[in-house]
């Protein structure tokens, strides 16, 4: 039984490597949730199966509360609400493996000190993912919608973990495992998480969550170690990779070193008010900006978080392929951190259609701007903002961005004054080169294709 055991968690593994080199293409994406699914079942079920396993009347009911609601949410929940549910689920990793090691420190029953080493490095850092994944969510959500600062935070903060590591050391040197120092252990390191996530500001989130991501990762590896528990391991070794990576292409995206991230107050909204613009937005209706657009030779398309909000990405496809069937070369711009997850124009373009080799991302396309007839944002804001270029005092200033500001015509659809993420006041809004097509994304490119439809 052991070899078969052993066998399944190896195939477990498998599916789970399988389904995320699926992942990496939209194309195959779907059927790579599908083979990674099937890893998760193979891998939960074998459990049962484990030597010495009891308590099977909890293992089901768990399994069947906690996949009941999840599939429930999973159908339920909007594209615009996806990100605060992965920082959710997110945690909801960090947070069972830091559970499996306050099993095991209870029993207290380990091989040896690599074992309880290893242990109590996973809760520390489960716990950690746990907690600050929450506040993630919470920001992500708008319940907690300004960054949390007091004067000597980052000294309070560092004292936090080092209480936490402090009362870990204790538990390894010591192999002191009275409930009191268990408890107390795990009470700081969730404070720490709590406290870590709480100052980061704004346009940070992005950062945040991969590494919270690569963090529960790397937490589900070393519990995996103690349970030994070759899933757990390969499975955790691969997320804490794959969100390593993430995490520096997010900081890269950002243009920000992840120390800069974690302990200095950029992307709050306190800072907006350093970037102060003058002139005035000037509006244009769908009529005109349509006719624009028919009669433009090459368009670049914009997406941001509202066309997110607006579920507009069908409409921007059909707006699409009415201006490609009049001979206008368009083209897709997409932001690393447009939207409120990696990745998130990518999926929703995907999901409506639009063909994967008419999107293009920072590098490729800033040099065609200055060629383009016009440059449509459809719900974006701070990836466009040309002050992270020109402003040294914007906050967000040194940031890549999308340079929308040099195409010959900027037309900007959103629903009125409305800041970007960061609370940053926009430059390119007020260039003599934009005009402003107020309102709903869906709506507003409807309006276009008819304006186009009837030329
Ligand atoms: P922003 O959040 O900067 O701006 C979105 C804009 O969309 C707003 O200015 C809003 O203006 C407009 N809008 C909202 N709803 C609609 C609608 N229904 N129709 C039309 N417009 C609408 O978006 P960006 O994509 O430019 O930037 C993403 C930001 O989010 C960055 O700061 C990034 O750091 C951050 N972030 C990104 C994450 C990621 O992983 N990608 C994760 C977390 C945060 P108005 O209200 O006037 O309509």
């Amino acid at each position: 039984m052991h070899n078969i055991i052993q066998i399944s968690y190896f195939i477990a593994a498998f599916l789970f490597i399988l389904g995320l080199k699926r992942m990496s293409s939209p194309v195959t994406a779907r059927n790579g949730i599908v083979w990674a699914g099937i890893g998760m079942l193979v891998a939960t079920l074998i459990t049962f199966f484990e030597p010495g396993m009891q308590n099977y009347l909890l293992m089901t009911t768990a399994i069947f509360v906690g996949g009941v609601a999840a599939f429930w949410s999973g159908k339920k929940v909007a594209m615009t609400d996806m990100p605060q549910m992965i920082a959710l689920y997110n945690g909801m990793g960090g947070g069972a493996a830091g559970a499996i090691a306050a099993v095991e420190l209870l029993k207290g029953e380990f091989h040896s000190q690599t074992f309880l080493t290893l242990a109590v490095l996973g809760a520390l850092i489960g716990s950690v993912s746990f907690s600050g994944s929450l506040v993630a969510f919470a920001k992500l959500q708008g319940l907690l919608r300004r960054p949390m600062r007091f004067p000597g935070q980052l000294l309070f903060n560092t004292a936090v973990f080092l209480v936490a590591i402090a009362l870990g050391a204790m538990l390894i040197i010591q192999g002191e495992f009275t409930g009191g120092i268990i408890l107390m252990f795990f009470a700081a390191a969730l404070a720490y998480g709590m406290f870590m996530a709480l100052p980061i500001g704004g346009a940070d989130m992005p950062v945040v969550i991969s590494l919270f991501n690569a963090l529960t990762g790397l937490a589900v590896a070393f519990e995996g170690f103690v349970l030994n528990n070759a899933a757990m391991i390969i499975a955790g070794t691969v997320v804490g990779s794959a969100g390593t990576l993430l995490t520096q292409l997010m900081a890269k995206a950002m243009n920000r070193s992840l120390g800069n991230v974690l302990f200095s107050s950029f992307g709050s909204s306190d800072a907006a008010g350093a970037d102060s613009v003058q002139g005035s937005m000037k509006p244009i209706d769908a009529v005109d900006a349509g006719v624009m657009m028919a009669f433009a030779e090459r368009v670049i398309i914009i997406p941001g978080y509202g066309m997110a909000v607006a579920q507009a990405q069908h409409k921007v496809h059909e707006l699409m392929e009415l201006l490609l069937a009049r001979g206008v070369d368009v083209k897709f711009a997409i932001h690393p951190v447009a939207g409120r997850m990696p990745g998130h124009m990518n999926v929703l373009l995907a999901e409506a259609n639009v063909p994967y080799d008419r999107l293009y991302d920072l590098d490729e396309i800033n040099p065609a701007f200055p060629q383009t007839d016009v440059a449509l944002v459809i719900g974006a804001n701070d990836v466009v903002n040309p002050s992270a270029r020109t402003n040294p005092d914007s906050p967000i200033y040194g940031m890549p961005i999308l340079n929308a500001d040099q195409a010959k015509n900027v037309i900007v659809i959103k629903r009125g004054q409305g800041k970007g993420f960061s609370g940053v006041e926009n430059a390119l809004f007020y260039g003599d080169n934009t005009r402003m097509l107020y309102g709903d994304g869906q709506a507003m490119i409807g309006e276009l294709i008819e304006a186009v439809k009837d030329l």
